[in-house]
């Protein structure tokens, strides 16, 4: 397979959290949970639900290629024009649509060391030349990065909060940064838990569209809304940006059921709201419970926790397997002796804590 674009030489698959029906049937276990991959622990809206078998019956007709009934109702709750919005399929492919509008062969992308993978993964994926700044504490150091942009940077991304190490970047500092970027240079701001986010200094990058002509807002409908099994998330830049990825945008990208349930959830104020509480509660709860079994944090922030893993991560992970607990290992981002948890139920928490408990002790 010789043939095969010189890119792929590069690439390695993204590594996704362990299935949970594959870690039970390779243990021999019914009670796994999985506190892998910063879902939410409350599942979907109700009303989702409810939406998503109402449209079954439709299911022989094809999308809504724009999704206009999400479109306007997302464009009317967050104060912008409906064609500032590009819908995809997670918004995993909006950040592959990025990267196939604006990168390619000579094109440059900056990333920061721990970022989330998905960026340099769609950046390699087009045959552009990944630039990775190095961490500040963990988080983004925007003098690194600013100092990598050249005349053939056309994107930067920027995670906040970054999955896995849980910084972020305050307002001031964000607004310092994209003053000094040139236009040649998109900066991609990833909010894809913004709605977890709490703390009065966080920004809203949406409130940076207006100032900068070169930023792009990534959010999503996997993390608080509950539907990350769906694929449903999106981005939000001025007018002219959007429509150039739209042009490249595969026609019927975001199902139907997946359009039905962002739209109801979008209107479910009640479940996000008990969301954020499991959520405010559950971070504190495991800050509390990892303090107390003497370890190290990273910042909480979005829906999880990342830890040192005395040890290392990888023993860790297996021996919490084996008790039907899923972590995230951090070894593609050179963290290994780090794990990641996300927030779950108050009882999984507990099980999770307790489970640690007993390996730390063995
Ligand atoms: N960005 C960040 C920072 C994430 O953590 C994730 C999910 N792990 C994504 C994007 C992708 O989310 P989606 O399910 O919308 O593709």
């Amino acid at each position: 397979l010789e043939w095969a674009v010189p890119a792929l030489a590069q690439l390695r698959p993204y590594q996704p959290g362990k299935p949970l029906a594959e870690l039970e049937r390779e243990l021999g276990i019914r009670n796994a949970i999985k506190l892998a991959s910063n879902e939410n622990p409350l599942g979907p809206s109700p009303l989702a639900l409810a939406a998503i078998d109402q449209a079954l019956p439709s299911l022989a007709l094809y999308p809504e290629g724009g999704a206009p009934q999400l479109r306007a109702a997302l464009a009317a709750g967050l104060g912008v024009d409906p064609r500032q919005l590009i819908f995809g399929n997670g918004s995993d492919q909006i950040i592959e649509l990025l990267c196939r509008c604006f990168a390619g062969p000579g094109k440059e992308v900056i990333v920061s060391q721990y970022a989330f993978a998905a960026y340099a993964i769609a950046a390699r994926a087009v045959a552009a030349t990944v630039r990775e700044a190095p961490a500040r504490a963990f988080g983004h150091d925007l003098d690194a990065m600013a100092g990598l942009i050249n005349g053939h940077t056309r994107l930067i991304f920027i995670a906040n909060p970054n999955n896995p190490t849980g910084t972020w970047l305050r307002t001031a500092e964000l607004e310092r940064f994209l003053a000094s970027v040139p236009a040649h240079a998109l900066v991609v701001i990833d909010e894809a838990y913004a709605e977890l986010m709490e703390d009065p200094d966080y920004p809203s990058a949406l409130d940076f569209l207006l100032r900068f002509e070169n930023v792009v807002v990534l959010r999503t409908f996997s993390k608080a809304y509950g539907l990350a099994g769906l694929r449903c998330g999106y981005g939000v830049a001025r007018m002219a940006l959007i429509e150039l990825l739209e042009r490249m945008r595969q026609p019927f990208n975001v199902n139907s059921l997946a359009q039905v349930a962002a739209l109801a959830a979008l209107g479910d104020h009640e479940h996000l709201a008990a969301t954020r509480d499991n959520n405010r509660s559950g971070l504190r709860a495991l800050q509390r419970g990892l303090l107390a079994l003497g370890l190290t944090t990273l910042p909480a922030a979005g829906n999880f926790i990342t830890f040192f893993a005395p040890g290392g991560g990888r023993q860790v992970y297996e021996a919490l397997l084996r008790r039907g607990v899923i972590v995230r290992p951090l070894e593609p981002y050179g963290l290994s002796e780090y794990l990641r948890v996300s927030v779950g139920t108050p009882e999984e928490n507990q099980r999770f804590l307790q489970s640690l408990g007993e390996v730390l002790a063995s």
